[in-house]
């Protein structure tokens, strides 16, 4: 109650599937915004919180970064609701950015910059056995000063949590990477990689890069679209739970198809994408080597983030 004397909520900004958003500020500093994102509990989960919503404060909590959302507090309301009081971010989310075709306009530095605070922020989760799994466009937050912000965490775990198994229905569909489809029960980082690549090529063709209506379909079309995964390519696929054999092989696609595709992010921006759409996870870049990629240091550098558009 203490807790939550310091905080006062103003309007409400958004409805979430889960919670409801309302801009606020601080009680001693009326001109620093905040959000209070109010979780409505799940009619299961009377009796406490759901674990959901724990793992997302935990990992909130635990993870300082200039691109990963801060989370000021937490704290209960009547009814035992509980308050996130997370960073206000006022300008949207990535999604609203990519879908605007007609009033946004960017470029390769714009996607540099974004793609880099992005990258930090996994990497950052990651060095701390954090998984996000479910990055997508968005739950990337744009904060007041342009800096993009990687929110919702509320299926983030712990890859050091013991003895549970693993739920792999988690990320949303078109983000989702194909170990997840064919149901691995032992899955890491790499699975976040994969959707930064998502996002990445998204970024570029402005709509989803694999789209699928239904999960057999999305698995489908990364077949399609990256290639068919095979015991050649990913050793032990075929042993995965939900593993489906394939009608039609497609050979793993090559460079010169993103090349057509993805020409203006150079060859090699190129290479830094195709090395993210690795089948075999093992063979995956890692959260780590992505940011070790010349890729970054190369023409064109990075827009700042002061001059990256804004929505329209
Ligand atoms: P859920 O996790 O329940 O799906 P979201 O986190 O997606 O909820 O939040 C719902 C909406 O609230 C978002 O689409 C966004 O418009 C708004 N929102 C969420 N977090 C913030 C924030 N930190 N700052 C500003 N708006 C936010």
């Amino acid at each position: 109650d203490e807790e939550k004397r310091k905080y006062v909520k103003d309007k409400q900004v958004g409805k979430g599937t889960y919670a409801d958003v309302f801009v606020g500020h601080f009680a001693s500093s009326p001109s620093t915004k905040i959000a209070i994102k109010k979780i409505r509990f799940n009619a299961d989960f009377k009796d406490g919180i759901s674990m959901d919503t724990i793992r997302e404060i935990r990992a909130l909590q635990e993870l300082r970064h200039p691109n990963i959302i801060a989370l000021y507090s937490v704290f209960s309301s009547k009814n035992q609701n509980l308050n996130l009081v997370l960073e206000y971010c006022p300008r949207g989310d990535l999604m609203e950015l990519i879908r605007d075709t007609d009033n946004v306009h960017y470029g390769t530095a714009d996607i540099k910059a974004w793609m880099g605070m992005l990258c930090r922020a996994v990497w950052f989760c990651h060095e701390n056995f954090i998984l996000h799994r479910d990055i997508k466009p968005n739950n990337l937050l744009i904060a007041a000063d342009g800096e993009l912000k990687l929110a919702d965490f509320g299926l983030a775990r712990s890859f050091a949590e013991p003895e549970t198994r693993m739920t792999y229905n988690m990320t949303t569909r078109f983000y989702r990477p194909p170990e997840l489809f064919y149901q691995a029960r032992h899955y890491s980082g790499v699975v976040d990689v994969w959707s930064v690549g998502c996002v990445m090529a998204e970024l570029v063709l402005r709509f989803p890069f694999i789209q699928g209506d239904t999960d057999i379909e999305t698995a489908n079309k990364i077949s399609e679209t990256i290639g068919t995964p095979t015991e050649d390519n990913w050793p032990g696929v075929t042993q995965l739970k939900a593993y489906l054999a394939p009608t039609n092989v497609v050979p793993v696609k090559r460079k010169p198809f993103y090349m057509d595709l993805f020409s203006s992010l150079g060859s090699s921006g190129v290479d830094l994408m195709m090395s993210m759409f690795a089948l075999d996870p093992r063979k995956r870049a890692t959260s780590k080597q992505v940011l070790q990629h010349e890729w970054w240091q190369q023409e064109p550098r990075p827009s700042r983030k002061e001059d990256l558009p804004k929505r329209g």
